[in-house]
């Protein structure tokens, strides 16, 4: 008896020691590879955010273990086949191309605008970790595989964090086919991306903006503040910049939220950029609505769907769409929860469903552009 107690309390030893490794690469630890060139951090505009310690990250784990978190899937995450005929066709149709996003899992998806390819945070790889055998591992694959994008013009990483920056993905698209896209990038990253060879860089502050060309003529991508942090490893917490995007073409506004917890940053956003928005806000936005429980640790991290449908509403959006939920499990609610939250979410706030969708991995949604009536 004695001996198969005390294989128990190793077994136990062991599930713990593996889950803190899997789940410290997202939160705690990491490899020793800085990013930043720039001597001072970086903080919040509302909140004074400390990363998360090691005592409660353990805390966290201990009681995932016990309670039994995250609880197996009901039902299989919706998934539909990307309509790659479609999405080629658009891709090519220069200034007739219809504005478009396709979601191709966690916070990538493509957005067709303008005649421009666009991808967000883009990571296509097996683990949002740094190792390839520990980390959170995928549940279900990526939508398009790199092989199968269009050529690529343009890229916005939201932040530095293992599951919205993957240096395998961008390595692939910096060398597809016809040259490298634009990487849009928080400051203090740039020389990140300089370090694994990728050179078609521009980082950017808070309220700065950059232009591109595009075949509908020049289009305005500003970063803003959003409630988050950042790093890669231990020593570079808050050390580079973490935000949103606001992207302003004649035909569509965009805005790519990256992760954010709840905070007075999008009625700044939406009375900035009031002027140029005179009818409605945003003709979309990505809103994340997954790793949100428990809240005690998460909520100065990343917004629930009650929080989510608040930014949709915040920020005056057309049509938004869910995202950052059903392909990592980086948090203590079921993979396939955060869809059956943000139902009740919008019940709450008075959405309607199809205002703030939660669309399938692999659907392409056609917009209206904004030029047309
Ligand atoms: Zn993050
Ligand atoms: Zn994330």
């Amino acid at each position: 008896m004695l001996g198969h107690g005390g294989c128990q309390v190793s077994k136990l030893k062991l599930i713990l020691l593996a889950t803190v490794l899997t789940f410290a690469t997202h939160f705690v630890l990491s490899q020793p590879v800085s990013g930043s060139s720039l001597p001072f951090k970086f903080q919040n505009n509302y909140l004074k955010f400390e990363p998360p310690g090691l005592f409660d990250f353990l805390k966290w784990r201990w009681n995932a273990l016990v309670d039994g978190h995250p609880k197996p899937v009901q039902a299989p995450i919706p998934k539909v086949d990307a309509d790659l005929e479609f999405i080629h066709t658009n891709a090519k149709a220069g200034d007739r191309m219809q504005p478009t996003i396709t979601w191709v899992g966690h916070a990538t998806a493509l957005v067709q605008f303008a005649g421009l390819n666009m991808l967000t945070d883009p990571i296509f790889s097996e683990r949002a970790s740094p190792l390839t055998l520990i980390g959170p591992k995928r549940a279900q694959p990526p939508a398009i595989a790199l092989k199968d994008l269009p050529h690529i013009d343009l890229v916005l990483i939201s932040h530095n964090h293992y599951d919205h920056l993957d240096e395998a993905s961008v390595r692939s698209l910096a060398s597809q086919p016809r040259g490298s896209p634009l990487f849009l990038v928080p400051a203090g990253v740039k020389s990140w991306f300089n370090g694994v060879g990728i050179s078609n860089v521009v980082e950017l502050m808070w309220w700065q903006s950059h232009h591109v060309q595009s075949p509908m003529g020049s289009v305005e991508i500003v970063f803003t503040p959003v409630q988050h942090w950042s790093g890669r490893t231990l020593a570079d917490r808050m050390d580079t910049l973490w935000g949103g995007f606001a992207v302003f073409a004649d035909d569509f506004h965009f805005f790519h939220v990256g992760d954010t917890s709840y905070s007075p940053d999008f009625q700044d956003i939406a009375k900035r950029f009031a002027d140029r928005q005179p009818d409605h806000g945003f003709d979309l936005v990505l809103i994340p609505i997954g790793a949100y429980a428990p809240r005690w640790f998460m909520k100065d991290q990343h917004v629930d769907p009650v929080e989510g449908v608040q930014i949709h509403k915040d920020l005056r959006a057309r049509q938004s769409v869910a995202y950052h939920w059903g392909t990592f499990s980086l948090s203590d609610e079921a993979l396939d929860d955060p869809p059956v939250a943000l139902s009740a979410a919008r019940r709450k706030l008075g959405v309607s469903e199809s205002a703030f969708a939660a669309i399938s991995i692999g659907q392409t949604l056609k917009l209206p552009s904004r030029t047309a009536h």
